[in-house]
């Protein structure tokens, strides 16, 4: 079936949700997403959105802009993380003023609570700049802009599946390619414009905090195409996921004042990070923890250490972490109030994803050019404003400022381009893809592939590298496709045929960890969250910049742009 609107945009969590509220009253705009929007992942998003308000105490733009790139280990780009801060202000009483439910401070201000890395003054100690709604943020986000959505009549197209993109001889981008999930009919979406909003990619992982879904389709869609993926090295373990499950435990629990103890009830973090402790940036504090499990001082010989929370004030569990406090009761069977919790690093967060402007527009060599057409924003872009570790409440403050503006460029864009003609045959390579998964009568199992490859990229490709690692997954990896050109699905339906659907994302799931893999061997340097115990310093000299790497047919072929420096010079990070 073919479609054709000004504007796609592909995903409906929050960053593909404010660029569709930019979009809906000025252009024709259809909203396309593999999940009933309101289960995106954005809808698990729990402790904050950071902006320097000054509601609790004194902070400014410029702090938050400093904390963030000191936060990125100075491989971000300030003049986008420089937007990001001082936009920040005005996105969130945007939010605020759509109607979500933001926690209030007595005299009626939105609340603001500590989160890991923000600091009053370059770094002299924490300081409150998180905006929270309980330790639900993400859910009041996504539900109030899919009531905006819904409100001005945006054209949802739900559990429909992006295939493909759609590009020109002229490497115009002009549509997308996408199996409806009820029906299994291949549709062309014809456009002028596509603005990827599809996430991350967590799932690569074994441990992680991420939702199913989270499988890089946009990321891998885009790479096979020949786009570049930029800093995919760069992939974020958050400190507290529960012990074995991964299920995320907010920073805001720290914020709160929570504490991390070893097997000896140490207080660890303050050996490692003097003034932060507990509320140092999640690279080190992930970091720290495994040291400490190393070392031998996890609790009762395990890989896991306790967070602390029985300290807390009576009522701060329910009145600012409802949630979590359930999570813990129901997976755990410990109450918080009374017991300290299990933890471990989880997989979390894609510092990068597809290389973008400040304008979300995508850009596709070291000179930053633009293929004309194709925007990203959210987890799967890359803009960059997180560099080599992205500190918390900085991705939805991402998704809703450069949402914004993806948005509002691409609808002044289609004001100024004609539509260009479809290629012949748009939909040729999402149909061989579909009918060579259904076709096999036998073949590998996809469900094995997918958890050796989250097993062995834990093992091998979590928070601490080595080159000897990086290479054995390397080999491991070029196995796991061999075996995946071979796969089979058992269901050979039309009708939700979620069996097909995960043989497809598995093949996204190793574009990314290719990605991750070839930018992690290649990196000969410590930072952020790249972590190679045979380079344990970082090297500014060689490494200050940031990886582009390319799907050729020879290999993944690695090229690097530049830094964009324009006020903090990169110093040493401590805490
Ligand atoms: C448990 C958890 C807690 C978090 N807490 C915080 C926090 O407190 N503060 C913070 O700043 N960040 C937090 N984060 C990070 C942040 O929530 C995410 O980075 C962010 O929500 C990603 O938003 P997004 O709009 O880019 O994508 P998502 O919300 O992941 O949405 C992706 C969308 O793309 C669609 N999609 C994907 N693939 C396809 C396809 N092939 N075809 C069609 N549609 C597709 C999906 O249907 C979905 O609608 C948290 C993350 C997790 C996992």
């Amino acid at each position: 079936m073919y479609h054709r609107y000004d504007v796609l945009v592909i995903g409906a969590g929050g960053a593909g949700l404010m660029a569709a509220a930019q979009l809906a009253n000025t252009a024709s705009c259809a909203v396309i997403s593999k999940l009933y929007p309101p289960r995106s992942h954005t809808g698990a998003a729990q402790g904050g959105i950071g902006a320097a308000l000054a509601n609790v105490e004194e902070d400014h733009w410029i702090w938050h802009m400093f904390d963030t790139v000191k936060g990125g280990d100075y491989v971000v780009d300030q003049d986008a993380a420089e937007i990001l801060a001082r936009e920040a202000v005005d996105a969130v009483l945007e939010l605020e003023h759509m109607g979500l439910p933001f926690n209030r401070t007595p005299d009626g201000k939105i609340d603001q609570r500590r989160f890991g890395g923000h600091t009053r003054n370059f770094g002299e100690g924490p300081v409150r700049r998180a905006c929270y709604s309980a330790d639900r943020t993400g859910h009041m986000i996504l539900y109030t802009l899919y009531q905006q959505g819904i409100k001005n009549n945006v054209q949802f197209f739900d559990e429909f599946h992006m295939l493909d993109l759609i590009i020109t001889d002229d490497g115009i981008c002009n549509g997308i390619v996408a199996l409806e999930v009820r029906t299994g009919e291949i549709h062309i979406f014809h456009a002028k414009a596509v603005i990827l909003a599809t996430g991350g990619f967590g799932r690569v992982y074994k441990i992680t905090s991420n939702a199913m879904a989270a499988t890089g389709d946009g990321v891998a869609i885009a790479f096979r195409r020949g786009l570049p993926v930029e800093d995919m090295e760069f992939y974020q373990f958050h400190p507290t996921g529960i012990f074995k499950l991964g299920i995320l435990l907010t920073e805001g629990a720290r914020g709160e004042g929570g504490i991390l103890r070893n097997a000896s009830g140490e207080r660890f973090m303050e050996r490692y990070a003097p003034t932060l402790k507990d509320l140092a940036p999640r690279d080190m504090v992930s970091r720290c923890i495994w040291q400490e499990i190393r070392e031998g001082r996890g609790v009762d010989g395990k890989d896991y250490v306790h967070l602390d929370l029985t300290h807390l004030p009576p009522g701060a569990l329910e009145e600012k972490l409802p949630d979590i406090t359930d999570f813990v009761r129901t997976y755990m069977g410990i109450d918080p109030v009374t017991q300290p919790i299990p933890i471990q690093p989880t997989a979390h967060y894609a510092m990068g994803g597809l290389p973008t402007d400040v304008d979300g527009r995508v850009t596709i060599d070291e000179v930053n050019t633009v293929m004309p057409g194709l925007y990203a924003a959210g987890e799967v872009a890359c803009v960059s404003v997180h560099g080599a570790n992205r500190l918390g409440t900085n991705s939805l403050v991402d998704l809703v400022v450069f949402g914004r503006r993806a948005g509002r460029h691409a609808a002044e864009y289609v004001k100024s381009v004609d539509l260009e003609p479809l290629p012949p045959e748009p939909d040729f390579r999402a149909r061989a893809e579909v009918s060579n998964l259904l076709e096999r009568s036998r073949g590998e199992n996809a469900s094995i592939i997918r958890a050796t490859l989250q097993a062995e990229m834990m093992d091998k490709a979590s928070v601490f590298r080595t080159g000897e690692g990086l290479a054995q997954m390397r080999t491991t990896l070029s196995q796991l496709r061999d075996a995946y050109a071979n796969v089979s699905v058992a269901d050979k339906g039309k009708i939700f045929n979620t069996d097909l659907l995960e043989a497809i994302e598995l093949g996204y799931l190793l574009d990314c960890a290719d990605a991750i893999v070839e930018g992690a061997l290649a990196r000969t340097e410590s930072r952020g969250a790249h972590l190679r115990e045979d380079y344990p310093d970082r090297n500014d000299a060689d490494w200050l910049k940031h990886t582009l790497a390319y799907r050729t047919s020879g290999g993944i072929q690695m090229r690097y742009k530049p830094v964009v420096i324009t006020k903090f010079e990169p110093k040493e990070r401590k805490y």
